[in-house]
């Protein structure tokens, strides 16, 4: 069996709700601390959005930064995770071992990360999107800032806090087809800004008409170029225009 992304020396466990691949080399702590914070951060998404996939997930615990490196062909931070890849046949999520970055190793974090991503894999299936790493998005039917947006507001309250990563100075960006170009640039140092944005829109949607209203119609929000004024509100304070 062959997942892109994952290394063919690769052992998996298979979970409840999604198979974890991982080195011989892996501490058994580690993959237990991956577990865990997989299926708790799986059931609280799965609540909050009411969804049940079909898409497989698998979770790739990379042991060494050069193995997450050399099989997504890109250079990643040691502290990075993502969802590369997200199709009919399956949804992938990476993360790394504590071995390459001590913060790997805190469960309320991987729980946080854990939910960011199913959240990203989950808004795939349930808007009959695919993606694939270096496919610059062409098969997405959700813009970037929903995507992003939800997925940072659900990880947050997964783990009982608030988006709280972001300074309250950060820029406020008021032009969405920006907010989604720089969400996309991970070389951009604007893009914590975008974050931002995102989150705070996604807020305002959700509190507005509920999660599962938002939820669902994310592909019609999506085709919206202009949004409500009153979607920036709490927001302008911020604002560096
Ligand atoms: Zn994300």
């Amino acid at each position: 069996m062959s997942i892109p992304f994952v290394p063919k020396e690769y052992y998996y466990i298979e979970c409840h709700d999604f198979r974890l691949w991982h080195s011989k080399d892996e501490l058994k702590s580690q993959i237990q601390l991956i577990i865990d914070a997989g299926v708790y951060a799986f059931e609280y998404v799965c609540s909050k959005l009411k969804f049940k996939n079909l898409r497989k997930i698998e979770i790739c615990l990379y042991h060494s930064n050069n193995q997450a490196v050399s099989s997504l062909n890109r250079h990643i931070t040691g502290s990075m995770a993502m969802a590369p890849y997200s199709t009919d046949k399956g949804g992938l999520i990476i993360v790394q071992s504590a071995t390459v970055d001590p913060m790997n190793g805190d469960l309320q974090r991987m729980r946080r990360i854990l939910a960011h991503e199913i959240c990203h894999l989950f808004v795939r299936e349930k808007s009959g999107s695919s993606s694939v790493l270096g496919d610059s998005l062409k098969d997405m039917k959700v813009r970037p800032w929903i995507d992003e947006g939800l997925a940072e507001y659900l990880s947050w309250r997964c783990i009982g806090k608030k988006n709280s990563i972001l300074p309250e100075d950060v820029e406020y960006i008021g032009d969405l087809d920006e907010v989604d170009l720089l969400l996309n640039d991970f070389s951009s140092d604007r893009r914590a800004s975008a974050f931002h944005t995102s989150s705070r829109l996604v807020e305002y949607f959700i509190g507005e008409f509920g999660i599962l209203n938002f939820f669902e119609s994310m592909t019609d929000l999506s085709a919206k170029t202009e949004l409500p004024t009153t979607a920036y509100s709490g927001s302008q304070k911020a604002c560096a225009c």
